[in-house]
């Protein structure tokens, strides 16, 4: 059975479910192997065994984390020769596809981005024009690089559990010598929400909140929910970038994302459209975010947030 290798970079104690999708898609396509940068905890460990992994490879080199991505790329790169792996996996994280285009250089291989589905035979459907299309394509070179989108897999567990053998791969010397080292990072602060692109709730604000969050992160506090935004609201730096849901964020698909002081830009769109509740607060009656709305309320949200989050404490 062809080989599937996902790369898992830093999962922590557990795997974020985007990682949980990519397994699963990987076990659809053939035999999952894994190419692990961080620790294998014995949490982690376990849910590779659940999903059905064959064997984890590790790199040499534990230090991968103090450069830019090209020593990833290089590990990588050996990784997918160790296992003959014919296809492999990545986030469609901005860090995800620089990877896979390195590895896609390394490797000579073909890679496609923005991937939201692959069938059996390798035909990748990678969503277009900010998620307006859909397009099918396939690579013709013995190994495809595939940067997948969050949200589009059911997470599945294998049917029986596996025993996944434990490979260390040599990481080429010359990408560490020539690499880009990180000399300081800037600490993210604690939040205590949930990840944004696992979130089953997300509260989102754009320019009409004028640089006050204040209200969205006390909607999103009372309800569970992870803080998003538009990129008006990060481009202006009221809230980090981490937090811009759309075509050049994150894409998101909570079972309720509540919009607030955004216009529904078709870029904003891409990002959130596919969630299963969308409640959108907006002072304009025209706006486009009421077209995909499945609720709308049209008032100031500096009235309506407050009221909705008291109402939510009393219960
Ligand atoms: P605006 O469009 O200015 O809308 C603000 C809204 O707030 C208005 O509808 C207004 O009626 C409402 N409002 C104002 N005050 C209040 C109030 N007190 N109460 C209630 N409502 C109020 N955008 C993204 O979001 N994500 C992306 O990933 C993204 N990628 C992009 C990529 C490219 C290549 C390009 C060209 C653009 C991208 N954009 C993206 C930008 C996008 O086109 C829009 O400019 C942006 O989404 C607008 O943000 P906004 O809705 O917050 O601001």
């Amino acid at each position: 059975m062809a080989k599937v290798l996902v790369f898992i970079d830093n999962p922590g104690d557990a795997l974020k479910k985007s990682s949980l999708e990519l397994l699963t898609l990987a076990r659809s396509l053939g035999e999952t192997v894994v190419a692990l940068n961080g620790d294998l905890n014995s949490g982690v460990s376990d849910e590779f065994a659940e999903y059905g992994v064959t064997a984890v490879y590790r790199p040499s080199s534990q230090d991968l984390d103090n450069y830019l991505v090209a020593p990833k790329a290089a590990y990588l790169a050996a990784a997918v020769e160790a296992a003959g792996a014919g296809t492999v996996l990545l986030d469609n994280s901005p860090e995800g596809k620089e990877i896979a285009a390195r590895l896609g250089i390394r490797l000579g291989a073909g890679v496609i981005t923005d991937v939201v589905g692959v069938d059996a035979d390798g035909t990748a459907h990678k969503s277009v024009l900010a998620g307006s299309y859909t397009t099918a394509s396939r690579v013709t070179t013995p190994v495809a690089v595939l940067t997948v989108k969050a949200n589009n897999v059911t997470p599945e567990p294998a049917a029986s559990p596996s025993t996944p053998d434990a490979v260390t791969v040599e990481v080429p010397g010359d990408s560490i010598a020539t690499a880009a080292r990180i000399t300081d990072r800037q600490q993210k602060t604690a939040t205590g929400r949930p990840d944004l692109t696992d979130a089953r709730i997300v509260v989102a604000g754009g320019r009409g909140l004028d640089g006050d969050f204040g209200p969205v992160e006390q909607l999103a506090d009372a309800l569970g929910a992870a803080v998003g935004a538009s990129r008006a609201a990060t481009d202006a730096g009221w809230i980090s970038h981490d937090a811009q849901v759309g075509q050049t964020g994150k894409t998101v698909s909570p079972q309720l994302y509540i919009s607030a002081g955004i216009s529904g830009a078709i870029q904003q769109k891409a990002g959130m459209q596919t969630a299963k509740v969308i409640v959108a607060v907006n002072k304009d009656a025209e706006s486009p975010v009421f077209e995909i709305a499945d609720f709308g309320i049209i008032g100031d949200l500096f009235d309506v947030l407050p009221q909705a989050t008291e109402e939510i404490k009393k219960r």
